[in-house]
């Protein structure tokens, strides 16, 4: 039984259920996409409390985190549709040539129908509500599966959609691998998931059987490059609040690890350890601005990196842990083995490797080595290593001097590449995301070339 003690998922019924509201048409208009979309913004607004206790349950998230990165990002999301959503639904002319004249030509977005959203743990609110926005936006009926890792947010999103929503059209599930499975095993005109690439490739199976278009948001090893161009406490500053106060590393655009020329290393160590004091204290365990890691498997997980022999003495920051609160404290790690655990898979947490290298090229060939991430940092302003970064190294965004703030810019899709991802939203990238962009070729019955028609003789070739 799920959290909400739902009935058993019939997911054949469910998505037959979704099929006849999008048949009747009822999701097509702009009104009821914005009414769907206002009663959104109402659910947020007026469940504020709730949805930051939730989240403070869950993964013990620190209120004004969550307020920022979870209610007011769902609350912009809507008032940016909300805004734009006439001219994102307006067919676009194109020109005609004069081998189809008289005829008329445009690009129509049309719905791709019934839509299934996956959402992960780590902002388990924002993550589930904001593609759906896209889906409402596109005209879609959609399912949203809430994650079973966040139970406090999942059981609220399941209570709260009911009211403020049309549950002909948008219906929630909660649960698991289960719950996935049944729902993987219905034919959907779209799929959104958003989590770890394992089971980006179990979608992606899956969504093959019906040639299912998909967007998969995953994660990867987001690096950072520092050079001495930049102040490092400024610097310093912005990567940690990027790290660490992102739900404490459980970010997927977070930075996994620094890259940085060996002689510049114990300096920008120094300053790194003392902005972690200034931002948590002596005692971060102390620190209300800290998230605790989701689970304990999560916690175990990550202990395993840092216990691994590999890695266990090179840590020169934090380390302390508490299982039985779920804290680890920011913790940095000198120069593990680009061959250890931590260094070989996604971090995922409050533990950031700082790996010194010989120069600026060998930094670039180290981050070519490994599959494309989901984001690359540079903090320097030399011109030419911006240039030779952005020419040089595929990710799913570029950042300069600053981290995690490209999430933030609604007019950059947000999305990874290769092993990262494929597809993207945000903005009018999450309407495009649901919609198909049909050609539209209206002609009439004048302007008839009998030059077109068989048989094609001498004179209709311009032969004589
Ligand atoms: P998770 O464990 O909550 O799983 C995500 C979803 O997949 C859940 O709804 C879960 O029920 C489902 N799921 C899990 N195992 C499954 C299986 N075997 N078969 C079918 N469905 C299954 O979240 P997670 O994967 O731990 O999330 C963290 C990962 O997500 C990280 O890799 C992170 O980088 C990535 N992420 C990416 C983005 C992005 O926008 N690109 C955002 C957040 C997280």
């Amino acid at each position: 039984m799920t959290t909400n003690e739902q009935a058993p998922l019939d997911a054949a019924q469910l998505v037959s259920g979704l099929r006849a509201t999008l048949r009747q048409g009822r999701t097509r208009p702009a009104k009821w996409r914005l009414e769907q979309i206002h009663g959104i913004q109402k659910l947020v607004e007026e469940n504020e409390d709730e949805i930051c206790a939730a989240l403070h349950s869950d993964e013990h998230k620190p209120r004004h985190e969550a307020f920022i990165s979870e209610v007011h990002a769902v609350i912009s999301s809507c008032k940016l549709t909300t805004k734009n959503l006439h001219k994102w639904m307006a067919p676009e002319k194109r020109s005609v040539n004069l081998a189809v004249w008289p005829a008329s030509a445009s690009v129509v977005p049309e719905p791709l129908g019934v839509a299934l959203v996956i959402s992960p743990w780590n902002f388990p609110f924002l993550l589930a509500l904001d593609p759906v926005i896209g889906a409402i936006a596109a005209g879609c009926t959609v399912c949203i599966k809430t994650s079973e890792v966040a139970p406090a947010t999942s059981a609220l999103i399941a209570r709260l959609i009911p009211k403020y929503l049309d549950t002909d059209a948008i219906q929630v599930v909660e649960g698991g691998v289960p719950e996935v499975t049944a729902l993987l095993e219905q034919r959907w005109d779209k799929i959104f998931y958003t989590g770890n690439a394992k089971v980006g490739r179990i979608i992606m199976g899956a969504a093959a059987k019906h040639l299912t278009p998909v967007t998969l948001e995953l994660g990867g090893k987001c690096p950072l490059f520092i050079d001495d161009t930049v102040d490092f406490q400024v610097a310093s500053r912005r990567l940690l609040v990027g790290k660490f106060g992102s739900n404490n590393g459980q970010a997927c655009i977070a930075p996994d690890y620094i890259l940085v020329e060996e002689h510049l290393a114990p300096k920008l160590i120094k300053q790194l350890k003392s902005t972690i004091v200034e931002f948590y204290g002596e005692d971060p365990s102390q620190s209300k601005d800290l998230s605790r890691i989701v689970s304990k498997n999560h916690f175990q997980r990550l202990s395993g990196l840092l216990d691994d022999p590999s890695t266990a003495d090179k840590i020169v920051h934090g380390g302390e842990r508490d299982e039985k609160t779920l804290y680890i404290a920011p913790t940095l790690v000198e120069n593990p083995p680009l061959d250890s655990p931590i260094m070989s898979e996604e971090i995922f947490g409050p533990l950031l490797p700082i790996i010194t290298v010989k120069d600026f090229d060998a930094a670039i060939d180290l981050i070519n080595d490994k599959p494309k991430p989901l984001a690359v940092y540079l903090f320097s302003t030399n011109k030419n290593y911006v240039k030779r970064f952005t020419e040089e190294t595929s990710s799913g965004a570029l950042v300069t001097n600053d981290c995690i703030l490209q999430f933030v810019v609604p007019d950059l899709p947000f999305g990874g590449v290769g092993e990262s991802g494929t597809g993207a939203y945000h903005g009018k990238a999450s309407f495009d995301s649901f919609s198909h962009r049909k050609s539209v070729l209206l002609k009439n019955m004048g302007g008839d070339v009998s030059a077109r028609y068989p048989p094609f003789t001498p004179v209709k070739q311009g032969l004589i």
